[in-house]
């Protein structure tokens, strides 16, 4: 529409330029007084109107530039709208709302049986929060790659940030599918190579069926999605949807719904379970064990959440809470006692390869005005798998002056020879030892643990001491303290902190190591 009347106008100066340029001939021919003054004269006004018709059309010219550039831009961005909408950026590839769009209309036209498969990296947010959001873009970009080498760009699709779906309709059967979860598993298996690094990675495979598992594709989608859930902990990378399966997902996924709210609302609280020492008779350790008050189901545990707040990638601002109000508390702690208060934290696997984990701990260490020596971090032999990436991370920590425990020790059963090469400061035997001392064969590889240990230099926690006859044996080795039920249970802050104001100063400094675990007894209880 500006164009057009930019030509006319264009058009319409032009003429009557032209016009008032020829009357002006004509009069000058005509004049009577045709004197070299009139000629000048009379060019002079050709000339400006001239000047007036190239600036006018100038002028006009710039503003149809700019609009019919503006026009472009909008017929283009009005052309990448549907791009934009429809395809994920990264990949290209359908993203959910095109997928479940196109998925309807498929199903709605033609009824017959299809599976969707669905897939994710394995420790997608594992990769991000060490690696940086770079290089899972590129692995994402890379296994699209691979994913289209196989199947047609019509069948598959992305959702969420890290999922690949294929949606199939010929070869279906159980027996077809598990053969092409094991050809996609060894496909999407070979290393990626990106920069410098090459990433050993795996996948977890989730499969539902059109009509059996779901009717409509966002039911279908949600379904396979709940199958790819329950292959992260099973004992193959594949799990075909079944409807019991549905129901325990279900209540996961309501709970990882309201994790997410979780920290805004306070609903986490801090338990500390006491380590009673063995080989002194003052100063207190304690372990910080999270709880979850939730508003409707009440208190619940951390092994029905962290391993979800895991799964998400929400253990990390989780954790940074624990260790902030752990740190904070500890230091009130001592404060209010004018005694040694040392706290232990549990870290979960995503948070240490956090990239900026350390910083973080420093940062927390600096604003509660904690010393360092007075916090342990806590890992698990799980976390030990790839040395080269944990011995820098455990040294820079160390290097802080905080202290490393090796928490729930025995449970993996992995090779004794990898603890001589971890920067370690203390080993938590795991309570499942303690538990079977009394069965035969027990009791040796306790001893063997411990003098193992004592040979390492490290200091030895025994957990989960429930009865005298455990206590009594870990009084007579060389174990340096005892944590378990015998002597507390894990306690509210404010409990051990009303308890504190009842213990008299005096009483701090014990005499006897009885009356050392009396005064334990009686600010844990
Ligand atoms: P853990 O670090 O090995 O903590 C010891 C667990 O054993 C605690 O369970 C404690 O209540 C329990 N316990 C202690 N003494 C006894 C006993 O004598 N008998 C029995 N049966 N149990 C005992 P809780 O608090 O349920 O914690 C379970 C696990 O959850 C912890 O095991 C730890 O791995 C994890 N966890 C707890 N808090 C956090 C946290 O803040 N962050 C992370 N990442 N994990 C946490
Ligand atoms: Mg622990
Ligand atoms: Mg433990």
């Amino acid at each position: 529409m500006h164009s057009y009347s930019y030509l006319d106008r264009k058009k319409i100066v032009y003429i009557v330029c032209g016009l008032v340029i020829f009357a002006l001939i004509r009069i000058l021919l005509i004049s009577r007084e045709n004197s070299f003054l009139n000629s000048i004269f009379i060019a002079a006004i050709a000339i400006s109107l001239l000047y007036f018709a190239i600036y006018v059309t100038s002028v006009y010219g710039n503003n149809v530039k700019t609009s019919r550039s503006n026009e472009r831009k909008s017929a283009n961005s009005n052309k990448m709208k549907p791009f934009i909408s429809y395809h994920e950026e990264a990949t290209a590839l359908s993203n959910e709302r095109s997928v479940i769009e196109k998925m309807n209309d498929q199903l709605k036209h033609d009824g017959s049986k299809k599976a969707l498969l669905i897939f994710e990296l394995d420790r997608f947010f594992l990769f991000k929060s060490s690696l940086g959001s770079m290089y899972t873009k590129r692995i994402l970009d890379l296994m699209a790659e691979r994913l289209l080498q196989n199947f047609p760009l019509s069948q598959i699709g992305k959702v969420e940030e890290d999922q690949f779906l294929i949606l199939l309709e010929n070869g279906i059967e159980k027996e077809e599918l598990i053969d092409l979860c094991k050809q996609l598993t060894q496909s999407m298996e070979k290393p990626f190579c990106i920069e410098h690094l090459t990433l050993h990675t795996s996948v977890n495979i989730g499969i539902a069926y059109y009509p059996d598992n779901a009717q409509t594709a966002d039911g279908l989608l949600k379904s396979a999605q709940l199958a790819m859930y329950e292959a992260r902990n099973g004992p193959e990378q594949w799990t075909f949807y079944d409807q019991e399966l549905s129901s325990v997902r279900k209540q996961m996924l309501l709970l990882e719904n309201d994790l997410h709210q979780a920290i805004q609302n306070n609903e986490f609280i801090l338990q500390y379970q006491p380590q009673l020492k063995l080989k002194t008779k003052h100063g207190i350790a304690m372990e910080a064990l999270i709880r979850w008050e939730h508003p409707e189901k009440g208190l619940i545990p951390p092994s029905d959440f962290i391993p979800i707040a895991e799964d998400c990638g929400l253990i990390v601002p989780i954790g940074k809470w624990v260790l902030e109000t752990a740190c904070r508390q500890t230091k009130e702690l001592q404060e209010s006692l004018g005694h040694p208060v040392t706290v232990a934290v549990n870290l979960s696997l995503g948070q240490l390869y956090h990239e900026n984990f350390v910083e973080v701990v420093s940062a927390v260490l600096e604003e509660t005005k904690l010393p360092p020596e007075c916090l342990q971090l806590e890992i698990t032999e799980t976390m030990t798998m790839d040395k080269n990436l944990l011995v820098p991370i455990l040294n820079d920590l160390r290097a802080l002056g905080i202290t490393i425990a090796l928490d729930d020790f025995g449970k993996g059963y992995s090779s004794l020879s990898y603890l001589k090469d971890l920067p370690i400061d203390c080993l938590k035997i795991d309570r499942a030892f303690v538990k079977n001392m009394s069965e035969k064969g027990h009791e040796p590889l306790v001893d063997f643990i411990i003098s193992m240990a004592k040979h390492l230099k490290l200091n030895v926690v025994a957990e989960g001491i429930e009865t005298m006859e455990q206590f009594n044996y870990f009084v007579n080795s060389e174990c340096d303290a005892v944590q378990g039920y015998l002597i507390s249970k894990p306690c509210s802050y404010e409990a051990i902190v009303k308890n504190c104001c009842s213990v008299k100063k005096y009483e701090f400094c014990c005499e006897t190591q009885s009356d050392y675990y009396c005064l334990i007894k009686q600010i844990f209880n």
